[in-house]
């Protein structure tokens, strides 16, 4: 990026992110300044070639910016010490994704520069941002078009193949990292959901929603799930009556925008519905929430003018995404889902809601909200299993709504739950771990909570026996 050549770059966060950073910054002529409070990340840092400066001992006259990592706190709980550094020498402070942004606006999306176009979709909400770019970068790539995924997601955006016209940057974004990209402008801004949550570093709920409605308001166009009051009213805040915003919807009708009757996707042009898609038999896109992912993506490539016929035939060979109501394995009749991406309550309902006879593992460690908006679910499971440090509280919300049984460990709950699963005689039972918790009292990720499920499922004969 050649937005600080020749200018003094501070860089905070030496993680995948903060080494693209330093890479992109140095080829394109920036003096970078690299520090991490952990060693490890340091290390790191140094065997892939990048020089380090102990930045609490620097003058931080000489810098230029500051560029942060995405999590490094801002002001909470307190502002991080290169924060309070930056901000005593008067310096801007921003992110990879504000790099990025900068970067591009050389080169105009849709309807900039003829010929130049690189057109960026950028995507965020609470949940089913994963699934959303991922189904976006699926349909482009079915449509023949050049795609280019990463953010907050798999490829850090500095990392990304260089801007050429024609290629499309479908980007996902973390509250963070909008937190610290002022100047981002995507061509089209989709805006999931909001739900409670990561208000730990943002403060309050009022700065969340805030940032969240920053990236929708700064598109060209705006794509914004509809389904939750507080996205509702940033869609009628934003809306210039003119088409620049588009409503999305699982649960009802709307007006200008696509939305879902069950599984049949409409979308609404002058006022009349038309049907454009059926989700039926789509294994990979199962539930109400994927059809609310489905709608946002078949809205966004509308915009970016992809024929209706495309999108529908491409929904249907969407690969789906490890983690989130990934389908595992079956013995008998009994089905194993691990949705180990599920670490909030509201993720979770997604997938209480897309089965029947649920045999449910739930717990890890608890975020605020607990699961007590849960108990619409309830009817749905026939036994709960509880992990982890939520297991208690977990069983307080239950109480005899729900039966449940402390196994304490996954694998515990695999082979309790099978057993269960495997002498139902009604349906079709579903044992589903899908947490409603962060996984960090029990492993370093959900990434890693859900392979450990997969590979106790797949050896799961032995865990019942
Ligand atoms: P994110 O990237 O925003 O965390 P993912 O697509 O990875 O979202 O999905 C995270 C979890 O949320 C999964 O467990 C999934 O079942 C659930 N989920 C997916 N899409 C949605 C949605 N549109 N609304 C609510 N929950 C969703």
């Amino acid at each position: 990026v050649t937005s600080f050549a020749g200018r003094s770059v501070a860089l905070f966060g030496l993680g995948g992110s903060g080494l693209a950073t330093a890479r992109a910054l140095m080829a394109g002529g920036a003096h970078v300044f690299a520090w991490d409070d952990a060693a490890p990340s340091r290390e790191k840092a140094q065997a892939a070639g990048i020089a380090l400066t102990d930045l609490s001992a620097a003058d931080w006259s000489t810098f230029d910016c500051l560029v942060l990592a995405p999590g490094v706190p801002l002001t909470h709980p307190e502002p991080h010490w290169t924060v309070r550094a930056a901000n005593d020498a008067n310096i801007e402070i921003i992110g990879d994704l504000e790099l990025f942004a900068r970067e591009r606006r050389v080169r105009p999306g849709i309807g900039g520069g003829a010929g130049n176009d690189c057109p960026f979709i950028a995507v965020t909400g609470t949940n089913g941002k994963s699934t959303t770019v991922s189904l976006i970068t699926h349909l482009l790539k079915h449509a023949g078009r050049d795609v280019q995924l990463g953010g907050n997601i798999g490829t850090p955006v500095l990392a990304l193949a260089p801007f050429v016209p024609g290629r499309t940057y479908v980007v996902e974004c973390s509250s963070f990292q909008i937190d610290l990209a002022p100047g981002l402008a995507p061509d089209i801004g989709v805006l999931m959901n909001i739900a409670p949550d990561h208000l730990d570093r943002h403060g309050s709920m009022d700065n969340y929603v805030a940032i969240k409605t920053r990236l929708v308001a700064a598109g060209r166009n705006a794509v914004i799930g509809v389904d939750d009051a507080i996205s509702a009213g940033i869609a009628d805040q934003l809306d210039d009556g003119l088409g620049r915003v588009r409503r999305i919807s699982a649960t009802h009708a709307v007006e200008g925008g696509v939305y879902a009757d069950g599984t049949v996707l409409y979308e609404v042009v002058k006022g009349e519905a038309v049907e454009v898609a059926d989700l039926t038999g789509i294994d990979t896109l199962r539930g109400a929430h994927n059809a609310q992912n489905a709608a946002a993506a078949f809205a966004a490539l509308r915009l970016l003018g992809l024929d209706a016929d495309t999108i529908a035939a491409g929904l249907a060979t969407f690969p789906g995404l490890p983690h989130r109501m990934e389908i595992v394995g079956r013995r008998g009749k009994v089905l194993f889902v691990n949705d180990s991406k599920a670490t909030n309550a509201d993720a979770a309902q997604r997938a209480l809601g897309s089965f029947d006879r649920i045999y449910w593992i739930a717990g890890g460690r608890a975020k605020t909200d607990g699961i007590d908006n849960l108990t619409d679910w309830f009817p749905r499971i026939v036994h709960a299993y509880l992990i982890g440090e939520a297991a208690e509280r977990f069983a307080a919300t239950l109480g005899d709504a729900v039966p449940w049984t402390m196994s304490r460990t996954l694998e515990a709950a695999l082979g309790d739950a099978t057993r269960a699963a495997s002498a139902d005689t009604h349906g079709e039972p579903v044992v589903l771990l899908s947490p409603a918790c962060a996984s960090y009292d029990q492993y370093s990720s959900f990434e890693e909570r859900g392979d450990a499920f997969r590979a106790a499922v797949a050896a799961i004969d032995s865990v019942v026996a």
